[in-house]
């Protein structure tokens, strides 16, 4: 069977007991960069042996690791943070199990988008989450898209885009559409301030931005 396992998104604190048994138990955890999870596993004393699953092998080896784990081997899933599929590899691994009868069990635990949505104050009841835009092509469809729907949705952005990114929403929503920046989640410097959205740009254009981000806006 196959494991997929949340990672914290900045506080180590933030893992769970059970992640932290499984991660010990299982004989392999697929890893997205090996290099990031051997700190985690370091920190947390964790000897399991980690092997390359990222989106550049994803498609080559997604096969060869079914076979391993219909024929009984039990394997987790771990991405750089937070959980995987979210924005990150998993679906394919998932999808791939679904199909030949491969037990998996995704575990609850730290992802960007929630707590950023909760503490936005915006409404949480129903909600859309875009993750990353396109960079170029169909950026433009996305946000028109976006800056119609009816409930709050939610998107991943660069600290180097978050201009960029506060312009274009301006432009299809309006300058009084509410928003929210959620920044360094979980981390010392974090930051979640919901104002309208040219306001936000004036917030955030007074100095470099830095850290990771999540960006909410509000429905119409
Ligand atoms: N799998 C992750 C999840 O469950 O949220 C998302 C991985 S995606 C490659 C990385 C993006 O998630 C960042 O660029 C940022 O938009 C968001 N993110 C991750 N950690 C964050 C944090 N501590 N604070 C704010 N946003 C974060």
């Amino acid at each position: 069977m196959l494991y997929i396992i949340p990672t914290p998104i900045g506080n180590l604190e933030d893992i769970t007991l059970r992640a932290l048994r499984i991660l010990k138990e299982v004989s392999v955890v697929l890893a997205e960069d090996t290099r990031t999870s051997k700190r985690l596993f370091d920190h947390f004393g964790i000897k399991t042996p980690l092997r390359s699953f990222h989106a550049h092998n994803e498609h080559a080896v997604v096969e060869r690791v079914v076979d391993e784990l219909a024929s009984g081997a039990v394997m987790a899933l771990i991405s750089d943070a937070g959980t995987p599929g979210i924005s990150d590899p998993g679906f394919l691994l998932a999808r791939a199990c679904m199909r030949r009868g491969v037990r998996v069990e995704c575990l609850p635990g730290p992802t960007a988008f929630v707590p950023a949505l909760v503490a936005s104050g915006l409404p949480c009841d129903t909600f859309h989450f875009e993750g990353f835009l396109p960079h170029k092509k169909g950026r433009q469809t996305r946000l028109k898209y976006l800056s119609a729907l009816p409930h709050t949705f939610v998107l991943y952005e660069s600290p180097f885009r978050l201009i960029k990114c506060l312009d274009e929403l301006i432009a299809v929503c309006g300058p009084e559409r509410l928003a929210c920046v959620a920044r360094e989640l979980s981390k010392l410097h974090e930051e979640v301030i919901t104002l309208p959205l040219d306001e936000l740009k004036a917030h955030f254009s007074k100095k470099e931005v830095k850290g990771e981000i999540v960006v909410v806006v509000a429905g119409i």
